[in-house]
């Protein structure tokens, strides 16, 4: 069998073009790349989590589907402050869901984001265009912190720099290329210019071509500092006012660099005065998958992009102070939920063996590290080829993808339909559970009603 304008559920391009053949119950993909071939391969690995399984005597068994939802759902209801983690390699529908069980419980919602983006666009506003746009009409691309050739492989062919748009006809002999990366990354090494600063230095760098762009010449200390001469500068500020459409796509390395979410902000306002001149636009390379999709998601349901917590009853946002790794870190939360993604091996030694300390669920497709140390593991179902849902590309457009297959669960058709599953179960524990305090707050009501009727008539 042959399937075509399949989308990858791999990182943040979700390329919509993949070709699926099956034969002989191997399947094989077209169009895809490596990390991409990986995930396609899932499907038939004999790593596959096939069941759902539950911790007892330290090892995982399987056990039935509705006894493991009962658990779960007990240890969610009874928490007093959970976490729910929600990973991008799920579709927007399970985030709705996913968020809606975390306002129920009064819980703290988080995801797997590069926070520091996020919060620099709300700082500054972001002037953004769509990967078509780009394809189209881009004649200057500036990978700032990025190496898209290795974290996002078809950004380059599909978008970017190889392929032949409306204005750009001759493909990359009409695309001038800079990276800014202190690493000869792969992507460096295929530039036309790579500005190869210092460490830690985007932010002073940023600053020198804002100076630069006022007229005015930055102090000569800023060669030392960024490790750039200052006729480089003018040469790469040159090209971004003399383009037609630029664009600069920044990366986790200008956000994760000394300044954090200030370097996003001061790129932003660049790209604000650089307008003066041309058209510049600035865009996030988002290596994971549906990582977008959270964001919109929860900013158009509560009004805040990540981070959300719900512990007194309506969502509020202070990064720092409700997310995933300071929370662990004050051991704030005493249970938790992971879907969709790898959460162990992404957080800092201490906060992990807090996170194996308290009752953890996870849902996952695969095994993972954060599975070896789950209390309950629900198996997954791969968005986009076992299940129909939305995820939002790297460049904020909705991409809806249905699947080729369908799900390998009878008791599950979907994430979505697990966390539905799952909240339904939840309801009904809260329910019981307020009933039963109810029942009991009545009988020491009528308790002490009683005595202090024979109280009285004991005194008269
Ligand atoms: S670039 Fe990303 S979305 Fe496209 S095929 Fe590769 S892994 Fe999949």
């Amino acid at each position: 069998m042959f399937f075509k304008n399949i989308v990858c559920p791999v990182c943040g391009a979700a390329c919509d073009d993949i070709q699926v053949e099956i034969k002989d119950e191997k399947i094989e993909a077209k169009n895809v790349c490596k990390m991409g071939i990986s995930r396609f391969k899932e499907i038939t690995s004999p790593r596959r989590l096939k069941q759902p399984l539950l911790k007892f005597g330290g090892k995982l068994r399987p056990v039935s589907w509705d006894g493991v939802l009962e658990i779960a759902a007990d240890i969610l209801a009874s928490a007093k402050r959970p976490l729910i983690f929600i990973g991008s390699e799920t579709s927007c529908e399970a985030h709705e869901v996913g968020l809606m069980i975390g306002e129920y419980l009064g819980a703290t919602v988080d995801t797997i984001v590069n926070g520091a983006t996020v919060m620099g666009t709300q700082e500054a506003g972001k002037i953004g265009a769509t990967e078509g746009q780009k394809k189209n009409r881009g004649d200057l691309m500036v990978y700032w912190g990025t190496n898209p050739l290795e974290s996002m492989p078809r950004q380059m062919s599909r978008y970017g720099v190889f392929p032949r748009g409306y204005w750009t006809k001759r493909g990359r002999f009409d695309r001038t290329i800079i990276t800014v990366d202190p690493r000869k990354t792969l992507t460096a090494k295929a530039s036309d210019l790579h500005v190869q600063l210092n460490p830690d230095s985007d932010y002073e760098l940023i600053s020198a071509l804002l100076t630069l762009l006022h007229r005015k010449t930055p102090h000569h200390s800023i060669e030392k500092i960024t490790g750039v001469s200052i006729p480089v500068m003018e040469d790469m500020l040159d090209m971004m006012k003399n383009c037609n459409f630029g664009t600069i796509s920044v990366g986790v390395g200008l956000s994760s660099s000394l300044g954090k979410y200030r370097n996003i902000e001061i790129a932003m306002n660049l790209v604000k005065e650089l307008n003066n001149y041309s058209k510049i636009t600035i865009g996030v390379i988002r290596s994971h998958c549906n990582v977008a999709g959270f964001n919109q998601v929860a900013s158009y349901m509560y009004g805040y992009p990540f981070g959300l917590d719900f512990t007194r009853g309506h969502p509020r946002y202070n990064p720092g102070e409700f997310t995933t790794v300071d929370l662990l870190r004050e051991k704030d939360v005493d249970a938790a939920f992971v879907i969709c993604a790898d959460l162990l091996s992404q957080i800092p030694p201490d906060c992990a063996a807090y996170l194996a300390e308290i009752p953890l669920i996870c849902l996952d497709t695969v095994p993972c590290p954060t599975t070896s140390i789950s209390d309950i593991v629900l198996p997954g179902v791969i968005d986009s080829i076992e299940c129909d849902g939305t995820f939002y590309r790297f460049d904020d457009v909705p991409i809806y993808f249905e699947p080729f297959l369908d799900s390998p669960f009878k008791f599950t058709q979907s994430n979505e339909d697990t966390l539905k599953q799952l909240f339904e179960k939840i309801k009904a524990k809260k329910i019981n559970l307020m009933f039963y305090l109810y029942s009991a707050d009545l009988k020491i009501q009528n308790f002490s009603s009683r005595s202090q009727i024979s109280n009285s008539q004991l005194s008269f």
